[in-house]
C-alpha cells in the first residue's frame, strides 16, 4: 500500500486509524453480519451509530442543550438556501463577502429576502478578513452571515464580526473542529464535513433551538429543508447519508483520542507555522493572503511565475505530494493542511519547496 500526502481542499485527507477500522468492519460490522452501508436506519445498531456521533461532538463542541445537532444531505451548497429559508423571517439579512463561498451565499439567499453586504474584501481578491468591529448593519435584519474559514484564499476570521445584537451565522465547512469554539456566540454554525470531517454528503447544521421553534420562515420551505422537522426527528426524518454519518462518528472519536479540540488547535498551529515561517523567508515562494488573517487550514502560495507554479504542481506530484493546485479561479498553488494532515507531511513539503528553490532559482 502507498498512500500520498494529500492537500486536497475537500474531499480531503482522513485520519489513516479511521478509514482502517471502516475497511475491517466493512464486511460484518460488530457481529451483526452486515455493513452500515447495508442496515436500516431504523435499525437499533443504527440508532446507536446516529446517537452516538451526536453525543461526541457535542462533548467535542461542547454544545449547549438548547441548540439542536443535525445532520442533512445537499452539501454546504443546498444550506445556503436553507439558511434564508428557515432564517428571513423578516425577510432581510446582512453578508459579509470575503471569498467565493460568501458570495455564492449570499446570491443564493437574495432568491428569498433582500440582502445587504454590509462588507467585503473583493477589492483586494479576498486576502484579507475586513475590519468588522463597527459595520453599518440595518436594524431589522434576521441575521449576519460569514463564511469563517475561505477555503479558496485562505483567509479566516480570528474575531468573530461584531453583530449589533444580530444572529450571527456561520459557514465554517473548512475549519470545521480544527480549533474550540464558543457555540453561544453563534446562532447557527454549520458545514459540509468533506474538508475537515468526513466523506462528503454530509452537512452538520448546529441551531439555537429558539430559531427554528415555529418552523421555517418560508412558507413554501422544502420539508427535507426544514430544520424544525429535521431536528424533531433526529435527523431522521429520512433515510439520512447513513455510511456518512458513520464515518464522521469516528472522526469524532479519534479526535477525542487526539486530546480533543484544544488538542487539535495545537497541532493545526504547529503545522501551519512550519509552512507559513518557510514562505515568509523564500525568496521564491510567497503567501498570499495577509498575516493577521491567515488561516490555519488552506495555505495558498505563489512563485509569480506561471510557468514555476506549473513545474512545482508538476514536480511535487512526481515527489508523492498531490492536489498542490490552486483554486481554478486563484492559481498558484494551495496546500491544505486539515486535521487528518501528519505533521511529516508539512515537514516533508517543506523541505521539498526548499529543494525546488534551490534547484530553480
Ligand atoms: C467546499 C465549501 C462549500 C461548498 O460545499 P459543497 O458541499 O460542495 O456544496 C461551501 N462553503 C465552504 C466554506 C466550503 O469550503
Amino acid at each position: 500500500m502507498s498512500r500520498v500526502y494529500n492537500f486536497s481542499a475537500g474531499p480531503a485527507v482522513l485520519p489513516e486509524e479511521v478509514l482502517k477500522e471502516c475497511a475491517d468492519e466493512m464486511m460484518d460490522y460488530k457481529g451483526c453480519g452486515m455493513s452500515v452501508m447495508e442496515m436500516s436506519h431504523r435499525s437499533k445498531v443504527y440508532d446507536e451509530i446516529i446517537k452516538e456521533a451526536e453525543k461526541d461532538l457535542r462533548d467535542l463542541m461542547n454544545i449547549p442543550d438548547n441548540y439542536k445537532v443535525i445532520f442533512v444531505q445537499g452539501g454546504a451548497s443546498l444550506v445556503f438556501a436553507e439558511v434564508p429559508m428557515n432564517l428571513m423571517k423578516k425577510g432581510k439579512a446582512a453578508y459579509i463577502i470575503t471569498g467565493q463561498w460568501a458570495k455564492k451565499a449570499a446570491q443564493e439567499a437574495e432568491k428569498y429576502g433582500e440582502v445587504v453586504r454590509v462588507a467585503s474584501s473583493a477589492d483586494k481578491t479576498f486576502s484579507y478578513i475586513p475590519d468588522c468591529s463597527d459595520l453599518d448593519i440595518p436594524e431589522d435584519v434576521d441575521y449576519v452571515y460569514i463564511c469563517e474559514n475561505n477555503t479558496i484564499y485562505g483567509t479566516k476570521f480570528w474575531e468573530l464580526p461584531n453583530t449589533k445584537g444580530h444572529e450571527l451565522v456561520a459557514d465554517v465547512s473548512s475549519c470545521f473542529l480544527s480549533e474550540p469554539v464558543d457555540v453561544t456566540k453563534y446562532g447557527v454554525i454549520y458545514g459540509g464535513v468533506q474538508k475537515n470531517v468526513g466523506p462528503s454528503g454530509v452537512q452538520i447544521i448546529i441551531v439555537r433551538e429558539d430559531l427554528i421553534a415555529d418552523g421555517p420562515a418560508l412558507k413554501i420551505t422544502p420539508t427535507m429543508c426544514d430544520w424544525k422537522i429535521q431536528a424533531e426527528n433526529e435527523s431522521l426524518y429520512n433515510t439520512p447519508p447513513c455510511y456518512g454519518i458513520y464515518v464522521c462518528g469516528k472522526v469524532f472519536k479519534w479526535i477525542k483520542k487526539m486530546g480533543g479540540l484544544e488538542a487539535m488547535k495545537a497541532h493545526n498551529e504547529k503545522k501551519a507555522k512550519i509552512l507559513y515561517d518557510f514562505l515568509d523567508q523564500s525568496k521564491m515562494f510567497k503567501g498570499t493572503v495577509e498575516k493577521k488573517d491567515r488561516s490555519l487550514m488552506n495555505v495558498p502560495f505563489v512563485t509569480g511565475n506561471e510557468e514555476l507554479d506549473k513545474k512545482f504542481v508538476a514536480e511535487s506530484k512526481k515527489a508523492g505530494f498531490e492536489n498542490l493546485k490552486g483554486h481554478r479561479t486563484v492559481g498558484g498553488m494551495r496546500a491544505s493542511i486539515y486535521n487528518a494532515m501528519p505533521i511529516e507531511g508539512v515537514e516533508k513539503l517543506v523541505a521539498f519547496m526548499k529543494k525546488f528553490e534551490e534547484e530553480n532559482s
